[in-house]
């Protein structure tokens, strides 16, 4: 195992010598192929996926079609050019001996390492954010392909072969490793060549790759995105006014991809009232008309039915709604409820139970709700919903919410996480292993890249982002001031 993962790190690490270099316009065109290449595979690739997750396959035309989106995204990004920060700090004549000219920009890092996640096929495995905004950067990609979508990870890495020729790239700039062992993740994040590791998977693993990448000789960043409860406000005047209506966005909420969403609203946190009964009421109604979907998996849905089996035995929490389906691997669709007190002295329940699952919170007043809200662990996102008097009156919610989580949500659901220039996809630890960079979105490329500054640099040496004349230099100092070229 060691001799294959040094070949694959060896030829990615030839790819980066060459690949590092292609200009903005190469790996646009290259990225685009990607999407070219993925579109191609046409009805096998969504079939296959299906067969592979149990989801259904118009759930892949969507995330196929976002997939091969967020490949052209970054591809204009890169083409387009001021994502590496040039930043020129011109020497001055009037100024010191001792004053340089200083110019610096980001570039890639090497070789990245992705592992994808069982739930994501398409948008978070062999071909995701990872992949795409570590090509973007002028990195190498070595993929883990996950065990539960073998086809679909070598459907992808066909695709990308054939873009790798039809763009004259490095032949190994693009490689997947497949096998059903924890060493080769563990070999792939620890060895000389990688440079950094992007992981969308469980808190358990991510934690693994994350503690193995601690015990390298050369330390690198390990970007992990994480399992996460999602935990949403109910302020009562919106209740109050739209119970009904947020009882039936939560209910499809809870329920897409058959609840095994990173950002599926796992806890509801709300005061006591005659509005709160009527949501909880409305909510169960809700959950009764869906279907009981399979899972991914059997791991997947064992795990789930343990969880779920702890929440709802413990002492203290009453099951709402809960139903079994037909299939062995049917996921059981429930909804319980509890008080602030037993909430804040059980630990477990603040943790991810992944699948169609929710529970209410019924606090005693503001202050208990606003305790529980400060105590909860990093997440990736939060959510409040309440109308303009509950949120203005609620401010302190939305100043606690910024140390919780990437992303806070404004009377809407969780579910779906668009990508763009100002989206972040993860938060403090648990849900994230660093939450400075996220992993959607088109700052995501940050991730694989760090500055490097040229002093003194002959002009004709420079990067041409950094040559005087390149109309994206966007800052440079004169007589001691920053000015916009
Ligand atoms: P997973 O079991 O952690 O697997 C993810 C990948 O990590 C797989 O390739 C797996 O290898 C590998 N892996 C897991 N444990 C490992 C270990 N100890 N050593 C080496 N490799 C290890 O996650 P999953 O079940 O596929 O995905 C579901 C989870 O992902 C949920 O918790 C969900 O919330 C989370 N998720 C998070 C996001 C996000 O953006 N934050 C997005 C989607 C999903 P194998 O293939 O060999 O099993």
């Amino acid at each position: 195992m060691q001799t294959y993962i040094d070949q694959v790190m060896t030829q990615a690490n030839d790819a980066f010598q060459v690949y590092q270099f292609a200009t903005g316009k190469e790996k646009k065109d290259f990225l685009y192929e990607i999407a070219s290449e993925i579109e191609a595979l046409g009805e096998v690739l969504l079939k296959t996926a299906s067969e592979e997750s149990n989801l259904p396959i118009s759930r892949f035309i969507g995330e196929s079609e976002r997939t091969c989106r967020v490949f052209r995204m970054f591809g204009d990004l890169i083409e387009e050019g001021s994502w590496v920060e040039a930043v020129i700090d011109r020497h001055q004549e009037n100024q010191s001996s001792e004053s340089s000219d200083l110019r610096k920009m980001l570039v890639a890092l090497g070789p990245i390492i992705v592992f994808g996640a069982s739930n994501f096929p398409l948008a978070y495995s062999t071909p995701g954010g990872d992949t795409a905004s570590a090509l973007a950067a002028g990195c190498p990609v070595v993929v883990k392909g996950h065990q539960l979508h073998p086809k679909t990870s070598k459907l992808i890495a066909r695709a990308m072969e054939k873009a790798i020729q039809k763009c004259n790239m490095p032949p190994h700039v693009f490689q997947l490793v497949e096998g059903d062992s924890f060493e080769i993740g563990k070999l792939l994040t620890q060895h000389p060549h990688t440079s950094g590791v992007g992981f969308t998977g469980s808190l358990v693993g991510g934690r693994a790759i994350y503690d193995y990448a601690q015990k390298r000789a050369t330390p690198i960043p390990v970007f992990a995105e994480m399992g996460s409860v999602n935990p949403v406000i109910l302020l009562e005047n919106a209740l109050k006014v739209s119970g009904t209506a947020w009882a039936k966005a939560f209910a499809d909420s809870i329920n897409m991809g058959v609840g095994q969403f990173c950002t599926r609203p796992g806890i509801q946190l709300a005061v006591k009232s005659e509005a709160l009964d009527y949501y909880i009421a409305e909510l169960s109604k809700f959950m009764a008309e869906k279907k009981n979907y399979n899972m991914l998996s059997e791991g997947i849905h064992q795990n789930y039915i343990l969880k779920l089996k702890s929440a709802l035995e413990t002492k203290g929490i009453q099951t709402i709604f809960y139903r079994t389906g037909t299939e062995s691997l049917s996921a059981e669709l429930a909804i319980a409820t509890t008080t602030g007190d037993i909430f804040l002295a059980n630990p477990h329940l603040h943790e991810e139970v992944f699948g169609p699952f929710t529970l209410i919170i019924q606090c005693d007043n503001l202050e208990q709700l606003t305790q529980i809200w400060k105590q909860l662990k990093g997440q990736l996102s939060t959510t409040i919903i309440g109308t303009h008097e509950d949120l203005t009156t609620h401010k302190t919610m939305v100043d606690i919410a910024r140390n919780i989580a990437g992303r806070i949500v404004f009377n809407a659901t969780p579910t779906g996480v668009e990508v763009g220039h100002a989206t972040v996809h993860g938060g403090p630890y648990p849900a994230s292993t660093d939450s400075r960079f996220t992993s959607v979105g088109m700052d995501a490329i940050k991730r694989w890249a760090r500055p490097v500054c040229f002093q003194n640099c002959p002009d004709e040496l420079l990067p041409e982002a950094l040559k005087a004349d390149n109309p994206l230099n966007i800052l440079r100092k004169v007589n001691g001031v920053y000015e916009r070229i």
